[in-house]
C-alpha cells in the first residue's frame, strides 16, 4: 500500500463517521471582510467558575485591542477539560464581565446563549470540527493513533529519566506507535483497543522556531519535536488542538493570552502550520502580581491567598466597575495615566489603548492605588447616581442599609449630595460597603453614640459648648449667620473667634472656633472629622440635634469630677 492509500485509508479507519472536509468548514465561516489592520481578539477561559482578576485584565486587553482597531472581540469557552470543569462554571464568568461593563461583539454571553456567526463558541459543542480537521490530518500523514497505555507511557517517562534525557515526551525512538502498520492499527481497533491520535511531529531538536511577540518582542526558541496529542480517547481534542482549529475559523488575528503560554508556542506554531492554517500573532500578557504583605516580595496573586484575585471579590466590596476598569488600565498600559489627565472627562473605553504599550513584566496589584482612584471616580458622581449605585449593591447584599436608605430618598439623596457638588468634592467612600459606617451618624438604626474629646479641650468646656450650642442654634440660619452665631459663642468661653488672634496671641485662649465647632461635630456625629457641618445638621432636624447636644451635655457632665 503506497503512503497516500495508507493514509486515506486510516482515516477512514478513523473516522468513519466524519463525511465533511475543512473546505467545508473554511466556506461555513468566511473571511470577515474587516478592514485592513482591524483586530480579531479572544477571551477562552476555562468554566471553572471562577473569575480570576487576571482574566478580567486579559479581556479588558483583548476587547480594547479589537475596538481601537475596528475589529472583532469575542468570548470562547473552552471546555475540553471536564475535569476542571463546574456545573454552569460559564455564568461566573459572563456575570463578572457584565459587571464591569467589560462586553465582546461576539460568543457566549451567558449559560447556553451566544451571539455571533462563527460560533459555536463552546469547544464542546465543535467536536465534530475538530475531527473533520484531524482526519484531513490523518490523509496528509500528519497525525497517527497511538494506543501506549498509561502503564506504558509512565515507562517511557521514568526511562528517559533514567537515561537524564534532555527532552521528554512522546517522541522519537520513544514514540513506539509512530510507524504501525495498517494491518496493526486495523487489529488493535478491531480488538476494542483505545487510542489517541497524535500529531506527528517533523521537528528537529536542532532548529529554532522564531516568533515576534507583540509586548515581547523577537522570541526564540528550540522546535517542538513532541507528537502531541490531538485528540483524546474520548475523541475529545486536547486545548492545543482545539484553539488552533477555533482560532482558525474564528479569524483571529491576536492571541493574546496569559506568559504561561509562552513555552507552548513552538507546539502551536507546528500545529497551524501542519493544518494549513496561517499563524496568528501572540501577545503574552504579563501575570498580575502583588508584594506580599509578610515578605515584601513580589508574589503572584495567588486564589488560594488573596480575596482580591477573585473579580467577584470587587462586586461583593461593592467597587463601581468604573473605578476597577481606570484602575486596571493604569496599570496595563503605561500610558493611560498621561492620557487621563490630558482626558479627564472621556470615558475610559474610549482609550486608545495600544498593546505595544503594555509592560512585559508582571503588574502589580495595589489595593491602595486602587481605593484612590475609586474615591476619584466617586467623588465626580451625581448623589443621584452614588444613590442608585448603592442601592443596587446593597439590596441583595446589605438589607439593613438598604431599607434605611430607601425609605426616604430625598433626604439620602441629600446626605449623599453633602460636599459633592461642589468644586473640590470629598474623595472619601472606595467602595460601597463602607457607605453605612461612614453615613452612621445620619441613620438612627445605625447610630451609636461615642463621644470622645479631642485631648486639647477639657470636658467641662465641652459641656459649656454643647449647653451654650444647644440655646442658639437655629436652622432658619444660612450658613453665614449659622457660623457666625457660633462666632458669637467664643468669646465669653475662652476659645478665639478670629483666627488670626488666636495665632497672635495662643496663651490667651483655650483654643479657637474650629475647637468648638471640633465639639459640636462631636456632639451630633461621634466623629471629629466629617463633610459640611452646616448641611448635616439641616438633614439632621432641629428634634434630632437637640436631643444629641443634651445627651453629649450630660455625657460630658459626667466625667467631670464632681459630676
Ligand atoms: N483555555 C486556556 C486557559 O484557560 C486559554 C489559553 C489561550 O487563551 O489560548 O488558560
Amino acid at each position: 500500500m503506497d503512503n497516500t492509500d495508507f493514509n486515506g485509508k486510516l482515516a477512514q479507519l478513523l473516522f468513519p463517521d466524519i463525511d465533511k472536509t475543512p473546505d467545508y468548514y473554511e466556506k461555513l465561516y468566511p473571511d470577515r471582510g474587516l478592514p485592513e489592520g482591524a483586530r480579531v481578539t479572544r477571551f477562552a477561559p476555562s468554566p471553572t467558575g471562577y473569575l480570576h482578576i487576571g482574566g478580567l485584565f486579559g479581556a479588558l486587553v483583548d476587547v480594547l485591542t479589537a475596538k481601537v482597531s475596528g475589529g472583532v472581540s469575542y468570548l470562547r469557552i473552552e471546555d475540553t477539560d471536564k475535569k476542571r470543569e463546574i456545573e454552569d462554571g460559564v455564568s461566573g464568568i459572563t456575570d463578572g464581565m457584565k459587571a464591569f461593563g467589560v462586553e465582546f461583539d461576539e460568543g457566549v454571553t451567558g449559560f447556553g446563549t451566544e451571539k455571533g456567526n462563527y460560533g459555536p463558541y463552546t469547544q464542546s459543542k465543535r467536536v465534530e470540527i475538530y475531527q473533520t480537521v484531524a482526519k484531513s490530518l490523518v490523509e496528509k500523514g500528519l497525525a497517527y493513533p497511538c494506543f501506549c497505555s498509561a502503564d506504558e507511557l509512565d515507562q517511557i517517562r521514568s526511562e528517559q529519566e533514567k537515561e537524564g534525557a534532555a527532552i521528554r515526551g512522546y517522541f522519537g525512538k520513544w514514540a513506539k506507535c509512530r510507524n504501525l502498520t495498517y494491518d496493526e492499527i486495523e487489529k488493535k481497533i478491531k480488538n476494542g483497543e483505545s487510542w489517541v491520535l497524535r500529531f506527528r511531529s517533523d521537528g528537529s531538536e536542532e532548529r529554532r522556531v522564531f516568533f515576534d511577540d507583540v509586548i515581547r518582542g523577537k522570541i526564540e526558541m528550540p522546535e517542538n519535536i513532541i507528537d502531541e496529542v490531538l485528540l483524546k480517547s474520548d475523541g475529545i481534542p486536547t486545548y492545543h488542538f482545539a484553539h488552533v482549529c477555533d482560532d482558525h475559523f474564528m479569524h483571529t488575528t491576536h492571541v493574546i493570552r496569559g506568559e504561561e503560554w509562552i513555552s507552548s508556542v513552538p507546539k502551536h506554531i507546528a500545529l497551524f502550520k501542519a493544518c494549513g492554517f496561517r499563524v496568528p500573532k501572540y501577545a503574552h500578557t504579563p501575570q498580575v502580581m502583588k508584594i506580599d504583605e509578610e515578605t515584601g516580595d513580589k508574589r503572584k496573586l495567588s486564589k488560594r491567598k488573596d480575596p482580591e484575585a477573585a473579580v467577584e471579590y470587587f462586586i461583593t466590596e461593592g467597587y463601581p466597575k468604573e473605578a476597577l476598569i481606570e484602575y486596571l488600565l493604569t496599570v496595563i498600559s503605561s500610558g493611560f495615566e498621561d492620557w487621563r489627565r490630558a482626558n479627564p472627562a472621556v470615558s475610559a473605553e474610549d482609550y486608545p489603548f495600544n498593546l505595544k504599550k503594555m509592560s512585559s513584566s508582571g503588574c502589580l496589584f495595589d489595593i491602595m492605588k486602587l481605593r484612590d482612584v475609586s474615591k476619584k471616580i466617586i467623588s465626580t458622581m451625581t448623589a443621584d447616581e452614588v444613590y442608585s449605585r448603592i442601592t443596587g449593591w446593597a439590596e441583595t447584599r446589605d438589607p439593613d442599609l438598604y431599607s434605611a436608605f430607601t425609605s426616604d430618598k430625598e433626604r439620602t439623596v441629600a446626605i449623599l449630595n453633602i460636599d459633592r457638588d461642589v468644586p473640590k468634592p470629598r474623595k472619601d467612600i472606595a467602595k460601597w460597603n463602607e457607605v453605612k459606617d461612614y453615613y452612621s451618624y445620619m441613620f438612627r438604626e445605625f447610630y451609636t453614640n461615642d463621644l470622645v474629646l479631642p485631648e486639647n479641650i477639657s470636658p467641662a468646656d465641652a459641656v459649656e459648648i454643647v449647653s451654650e450650642y444647644a440655646g442658639v442654634f437655629s436652622l432658619e440660619d444660612d450658613k453665614e449667620t449659622w457660623f457666625n452665631r457660633i462666632k458669637g459663642m467664643c468669646d465669653s468661653l475662652g476659645f478665639a473667634s478670629d483666627n488670626k488672634e488666636y495665632k497672635q496671641n495662643p496663651d490667651k485662649y483655650k483654643g479657637n472656633v474650629s475647637d468648638v465647632v471640633t465639639v459640636i461635630r462631636i456632639a451630633l456625629t461621634s466623629r471629629a472629622q466629617t463633610p459640611d457641618l452646616y448641611p448635616i445638621m439641616t438633614i439632621l432636624g432641629c428634634d434630632e440635634i437637640k436631643s444629641r447636644l443634651e445627651y453629649a451635655a450630660s455625657f460630658w457632665k459626667g466625667m467631670l469630677p464632681n459630676g
